[in-house]
């Protein structure tokens, strides 16, 4: 490169001397002429102005060398001109160059950093612990890494061009891995798919799958994850489940079977099992309620005792069950007398009782009077059943329920005492004192 440069600049310093040189030839030969002319007496035609003679050549030898010079000057200056632009071409040269020079070294440093990184790729690859391969659009294996021949079995050389359809244990996984692989071919693939296959000691494995198509060679990469344990535990999870269901319902069968015990049990506890009426418990607990509601709100309730009437006789001359058919239909004919509210039961042998929220003498006693005719109009089976009636209300003053219910019990024996089949109201203590 140096040398051509100077081989161009000495071309150029030649060009700019030619000129010169023939600017001297032109001069020498001019004064060749002019001595020639002077000896072979030209001057005599001239006459003998050779004194203006000499002195025209002179003015015309100072004008060729004014003239001369003029066109010394100016390819003196293109000169100059000449050296400038070479010079600046000589920069712009050393820049290029030097660009040039710093284009190389990067495009060292990149290939060096490419060599890097396929070197790097190549080590993830071989080592990243997913199963990978590589294969071609009619599934023949290429390259495998590390994890796909612990997971094999199978050396990378037996592998390489092996079928990928080979692997699978199943035809429908088959299908699915030549399916999946065509559609990565076509840029669609990426989804997981599920496929079977033998492990290296010839056991059952389960691999969740993608495929990738790669780079422009007509190559697709498969990733897979080996969810044997997963699925598993998923299988055992299922059985799990299904047993803690199957216990769940069993629970729940039996939370509802001792439900509807403990409903029973406690109707049990609470009715007379010869009558079905609510029993003596139940019958104290309602006095209860309506006394506090007597004794904080005044309102006002009623006790009917009723006793049935010669029952002993009764028994006697028909059995003791003929006698428990009379209680269990006296039972019947209260439990339908009564309102909703009201609370009929059996308080204990052939003795029954009657509670009446919110009602008055009147009401009680209209109440004890229905059910008697009632009872002493109904059909029996061996001869006509009366009852006897006590009632007594609440009144404010009577010291407790027990009271209360012996108001009713002399009043139930004034029936008795005038003559049975018959309602007696109880003189309430407020009245008594008056
Ligand atoms: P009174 O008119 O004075 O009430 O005479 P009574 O015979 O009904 O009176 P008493 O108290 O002497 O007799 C009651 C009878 O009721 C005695 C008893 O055997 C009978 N008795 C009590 N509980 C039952 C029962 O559950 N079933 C049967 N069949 N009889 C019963
Ligand atoms: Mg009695
Ligand atoms: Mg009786």
């Amino acid at each position: 490169m140096g040398s051509a440069m100077a081989e161009k600049r000495g071309r150029s310093r030649a060009s700019l001397w030619a000129p010169l040189v023939w600017i001297w030839v032109g001069l020498g030969t001019w004064i060749l002429i002019v001595g020639l002319a002077l000896a072979s007496g030209v001057r005599r035609t001239v006459g003998d102005s050779l004194v203006v003679q000499l002195l025209v050549e002179t003015v015309i030898f100072v004008g060729a060398v004014v003239l001369a010079s003029i066109a010394f000057g100016r390819l003196r200056a293109n000169l100059n001109e000449r050296e400038s632009e070479l010079l600046q071409a000589e920069e712009s040269l050393k820049e290029a160059r030097r660009e040039l020079e710093g284009a190389l070294e990067v495009s060292e440093t990149a290939n060096a950093t490419l060599a890097v990184a396929s070197q790097r790729f190549q080590e993830l690859f071989e080592n990243i612990p997913v199963p990978c391969l590589t294969c071609d659009e009619d599934l023949n294996v290429f390259e495998i890494n590390q994890s796909s021949i612990d997971l094999w079995g199978i050396p990378s050389h037996v592998m390489y061009l092996k079928n990928l359809l080979e692997l699978a244990t199943r035809e429908v996984d088959r299908q699915v891995l030549a399916h999946q692989v065509s559609l990565a071919f076509v840029g669609q693939g990426g989804t997981a798919f599920e496929w079977h296959t033998l492990g290296q000691f010839g056991e059952e494995r389960i691999l969740s799958s993608r495929a990738l198509r790669f780079g422009n060679r007509g190559g697709a990469i498969i990733a897979s994850t080996d969810i044997t344990e997963q699925r598993r535990y998923e299988r055992m999870l299922n059985e799990k489940m299904i047993e803690v269901r199957q216990i769940n319902d069993e629970l729940v069968d039996n939370k509802s079977r001792l439900e509807k015990a403990n409903i029973a049990l406690e109707q049990l506890a609470a009715t007379d099992a010869l009558t079905a009426l609510p029993n003596r418990r139940i019958l104290e607990e309602t006095m209860n309620v309506q006394w506090r509601l007597g004794k904080e709100r005044g309102r006002s309730f009623a006790v009917l005792l009723i006793d049935v009437d010669k029952f002993k006789h009764y028994n006697d001359s028909f059995g003791h069950q003929q006698g428990d058919e009379v209680l269990r239909q006296i039972g019947s004919i209260l439990s339908e007398a009564v309102r909703p509210g009201d609370v009929a039961g059996r308080f204990g042998g052939e003795e029954f009782m009657i509670i009446l929220p919110d009602a008055t003498e009147k009401e009680a006693m209209a109440v004890a009077e229905r059910i008697r005719k009632t009872v002493a109009s109904a059909e029996w089976p061996r001869r006509r059943v009366t009852i006897s009636v006590g009632v007594s209300c609440f009144d404010p003053d009577y010291v407790s329920t027990s009271a209360m219910i012996e108001a009713a019990d002399e009043a139930l024996y004034k029936s008795k005492e005038d003559g049975r089949d018959r309602v007696t109201l109880a003189t309430p203590p407020s009245a008594e004192a008056a």
